[in-house]
């Protein structure tokens, strides 16, 4: 369905250690517009972790809302760790088709 760029992305990535006004969104690779990036913590701050990635708003909520801080502390603390949820994967695989400041209405089950 849709054009590939994840090579384009992975050179731009590496090269993007330190945070920059056009940061790219690691899950669904599209740039994050003003207002819209988050800090998500790979490992949650409350079990200790200290590494962040910016994501979009729209891909952090969909993290939260499919796992536990249990799960991303235990197995799903790095972004390709991530993409191989199956709920996460569809999203980002959607959230590609809309634009890069499209936010889902979400409601939240828990929190
Ligand atoms: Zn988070
Ligand atoms: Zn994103």
């Amino acid at each position: 369905m849709g054009k590939i760029k994840s090579k384009l992305f992975a050179a731009q990535f590496d090269a993007a250690c330190t945070p920059k006004a056009d940061a790219l969104c690691p899950l669904c690779e599209r740039p994050i517009p003003d207002g819209h990036l988050d800090k998500h913590h790979l490992i949650p701050r409350v079990k200790g972790g200290k590494e962040t990635e910016a994501l979009h708003t729209a891909c952090h909520r969909q993290i939260h809302a499919v796992l536990s801080n249990r799960e991303l502390e235990t197995r799903y603390n790095t972004v390709e760790a991530l993409l191989t949820q199956p709920d996460i994967l569809k999203f980002v695989t959607w959230i590609k088709t809309k634009p890069n400041d499209f936010l889902p209405a979400f409601t939240p089950k828990h929190h």
